[in-house]
């Protein structure tokens, strides 16, 4: 089976919203043997619609559209698309139920504002989707031809959520024979560098068991990919878990998870399963870490709390840094940092504290103190490690490269901790 992606939307065309629907979409399908042979982006208008539709039709006979199923003028996929099948629209009194049952549901006052009928105009014949996430149902429709075209909200979301629970079921009964699958696993490593970890991957470097590896470098660090393609499922996953087993023998502990896995989250649960509670010291990542901590459901069994310490004052008024520490080493340097998460687990009483202090650009740096070096202090129990560290990248980027560093410092920590 070939499928056409038409995704709809100014936003996207206008370069406001990146298209992260065709991506999705040719992930999931190309994970279940359906290629999208073509993806096309166009506005909200119902010519624009049609004809990017008809085309994809003409081409695939199998198409999915995201976008243009919401309540208001702008969203006209359906009609323009019931118009291409020859079908009138109808209001669905189903639709309509649900739509004031939501809309009473979450206390909204008045009625259902007269917008929202839109979203119960349904082609004739149609089939509707189920959207467990939001208020626009989706709609299949399909001529005597067996063409068909699946219309999808845009809220991703929601188009996520309809794709699992109500479109993938649909395509995988069509599907006859084995597909062939093209499908990737991640494994994320951090703090070292993509040509170290090539070095470090010595014969797997390259193609490991036929595998494709990507090299993916990012603000969390550098992601390696593998992928298999055009083999059976059952096939794809024992390559891709052979290939994944011998590059964790091999790289061992610079890898931390693996697909969307978040170094916080891991952290967390290995401190939980530790008896561990944790404190913060910011200077230069300004309540980031602390963002990335309590942005996991559950951190509160864990982390206490934090200090934002951005002036020196601060850092010795309620982080206990003594001012001859500043004085002689000054606020970047790994004696303050040292100082600041000794402050912190003693201020917090937590068995462990992450600190850190760096110039994040872009002015501010000095020859000895360049933008974009950062020192980590990292108390664990009765000891305290510093160490600092040249992240590169804009300010942001710098912000974020530290706060993963200082989180990875206290993982590569944790395993060496009974
Ligand atoms: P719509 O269903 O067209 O009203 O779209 C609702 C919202 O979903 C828009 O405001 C966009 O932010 C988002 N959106 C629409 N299409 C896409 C897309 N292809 N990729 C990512 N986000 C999208
Ligand atoms: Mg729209």
């Amino acid at each position: 089976m070939q499928i056409e992606v038409v995704t709809i939307g100014d936003e996207l065309l206008l370069g406001f919203t990146i298209d992260t629907n065709a991506a999705h979409l040719a992930r999931e399908l190309a994970s279940r043997g359906v290629a999208i042979v073509r993806r096309t982006t166009c506005g909200d208008s119902a010519s624009e619609i049609a004809s990017a539709v008809r085309d994809a039709l003409d081409r695939s006979g199998a198409v999915i559209t995201t976008g243009g199923l919401g309540p208001t003028s702008d969203d006209l996929t359906k009609e323009s698309i019931a118009a291409i099948f020859g079908r009138a629209m109808r209001l669905d009194d189903g639709i309509v139920d649900n739509l004031q049952a939501r809309w009473k549901a979450r206390g909204w006052p008045g009625e259902l504002p007269k917008a929202n009928y839109q979203q119960a105009m349904i082609p004739e014949g149609c089939d509707i989707l189920v959207n467990n996430h939001g208020s626009a149902p989706g709609i299949w429709l399909e001529d005597d031809r067996g063409r068909w075209v699946a219309m999808l909200p845009g809220v991703p979301r929601e188009m996520r959520g309809m794709l699992a629970d109500a479109l993938l079921p649909r395509i995988e009964q069509r599907l006859t024979g084995t597909p062939l699958v093209i499908r990737s696993r991640t494994l994320r490593t951090s703090g070292i560098a993509e040509s170290a970890l090539a070095d470090l991957l010595g014969p797997l470097a390259k193609a490991p068991f036929g595998l494709s590896l990507a090299y993916l470098p990012g603000v969390a660090g550098v992601d390696l990919r593998l992928t298999a393609r055009n083999l059976s499922a059952g096939d794809a996953d024992a390559l891709l878990g052979q290939g994944a087993e011998a590059i964790r023998a091999q790289v061992g502990t610079v890898i931390y998870g693996e697909g969307n896995d978040d170094l916080a989250a891991i952290v967390l649960s290995e401190m939980r399963a530790r008896g561990l509670t944790l404190a913060l010291a910011e200077s230069c990542t300004g309540g980031l870490l602390g963002q990335r901590i309590t942005a996991v459901p559950g951190s509160s069994d864990v982390l206490l709390g934090g200090v934002v310490a951005y002036a020196n004052e601060v850092k010795v008024s309620h982080l206990a840094v003594r001012p001859e520490t500043l004085a002689a080493h000054g606020a970047v340097s790994e004696a303050t940092a040292g100082e600041m998460a000794l402050g912190a687990q003693k201020r917090f009483k937590a068995s462990a504290a992450l600190s850190v202090t760096g110039v994040a650009g872009p002015g501010g740096g000095t020859p000895e103190k360049p933008v974009g070096m950062v020192c980590f202090g990292l108390a664990l129990g009765d000891t305290v490690k510093t160490f600092s560290a040249n992240l590169y990248g804009d300010r942001p980027e710098i912000r974020e490269r530290a706060a993963q560093a200082a989180l990875n410092a206290l993982r590569r920590a944790l395993a060496k901790h009974s």
